[in-house]
């Protein structure tokens, strides 16, 4: 079986320096806040581009912490909006109302998955207070687009990059594309701790320091107080995993690119539609779309093909969220019913790929 992601070989490649820098921190005494984590924020906001790099707990805190931020800052207020893409993984809609804050979906694109910048002005009210970019599958948005809106109306932009590391827009890469922007080190994403993690990029000082602040109880100095924060940091020993796995992160993403022009030069078949990209991916998932995905998903395994659905429920379709029951999104619902991701990651073999190549274009 060619599994979807073999997260125990991507590791594997690293094992002897993993092995190395854990030992390190387990050796150091010290595991919440200290060196490697520093180091790693430091490494980070320079692989982005951006000024500040601020460790967080995981991606979703990330998100959520943004928010925040600008809430103490007195930016947004309780019941203020944000703009988000009706078709994104559901932590980004989670940030938002986490924070009393009311998520407003927009269609994608229905060829690229992406925020649609056509659908952004017609959903701005008084209260639209931020727009968020997801970069999708890890291909950027058109952020050109979106930050000319956002200047016209006054509204922060924050990206979600929790998939897209290292994706390009123009000259810039994720994560300096906008006002501030949540990275997650989940597992499996293209940059994946051993654990949980996250980090907030931004260029902007007063909200970066807010964002420390809020992570560690809402203090800047020991048993001083400023806000009502949480407990939301990277630990020492992720950072210390990520620092390693960050030096091999334009490899992991130069192989990720050639299997997935392997893929796109030569899976022909008639019932699937390739992704398009139109800006730079760094092809967190290879998303085809088909209107036959179950019986294809049934066949690739059939076939010793693992593949996974990104997203099976569109968020307006998530009991968690009643409040968009009665709503219609017609080119997020497709896209649901539709979408299958094909195995990619920077240790799948040239015969693995060829072989699900084969398998996908026998399917009729
Ligand atoms: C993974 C992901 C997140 C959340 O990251 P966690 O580290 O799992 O909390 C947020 N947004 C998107 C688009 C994601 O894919």
């Amino acid at each position: 079986m060619i599994p979807f992601l073999d997260l125990q070989s991507i590791n594997a490649q690293y094992r002897e320096e993993l092995i190395e820098a854990c030992t390190k921190v387990i050796d150091s005494g010290w595991y919440v806040q200290g060196s490697e984590h520093q180091e790693f924020e430091r490494e980070f906001a320079q692989f982005c581009g951006s000024k500040y790099a601020v460790g967080v707990a995981n991606g979703l805190d990330a998100l959520i912490l943004i928010l925040r931020a600008y809430k103490e800052l007195g930016v947004m207020d309780d019941g203020d909006e944000v703009i988000v893409p009706s078709n994104t993984y559901i932590a980004s809609i989670l940030a938002i109302s986490q924070n009393n804050l009311v998520p407003v979906l927009v269609e994608p694109d229905s060829n690229t998955y992406l925020l649609n910048p056509s659908n952004i002005q017609e959903k701005i009210t008084s209260k639209t207070k931020a727009v968020m970019p997801v970069h999708l599958y890890g291909q950027t948005c058109e952020m050109e687009r979106i930050n000319a809106i956002a200047t016209k109306y006054g509204l922060k932009v924050i990206e979600d990059s929790a998939q897209s590391h290292g994706a390009y827009y123009k000259e810039k890469k994720s994560g300096n594309l906008g006002d501030a922007s949540g990275f997650s080190f989940y597992p499996g994403k293209n940059l994946g701790a051993l654990g949980d993690g996250g980090v907030v990029t931004t260029n902007d000082k007063e909200l970066a320091e807010t964002i420390r602040a809020l992570g560690n109880y809402g203090s800047q100095k020991k048993y001083e107080n400023l806000y009502k924060g949480v407990n939301s940091r990277l630990d020492e020993i992720q950072a210390a995993m990520l620092r390693v796995k960050l030096r091999y992160l334009d490899e992991e993403i130069f192989k990720r690119k050639e299997i997935a022009r392997y893929y796109l030069q030569n899976i022909k078949n008639k019932n699937i539609v390739l992704p398009t990209v139109s800006t730079d991916s760094v092809w967190h998932l290879f998303v085809i779309r088909t209107q036959k995905r179950d019986e294809l998903q049934q066949y690739l395994l059939e076939n010793g093909v693992h593949t996974l659905i990104h997203y099976p429920i569109p968020p307006h379709h998530q009991r968690a969220y009643e409040e968009f029951k009665e709503k219609s999104f017609p080119v997020s619902e497709k896209i649901h019913n539709e979408v299958l991701s094909l195995p990619i990651s920077g240790v799948q073999s040239m015969q693995d790929t060829k072989k699900i190549v084969k398998v996908m274009n026998c399917f009729e």
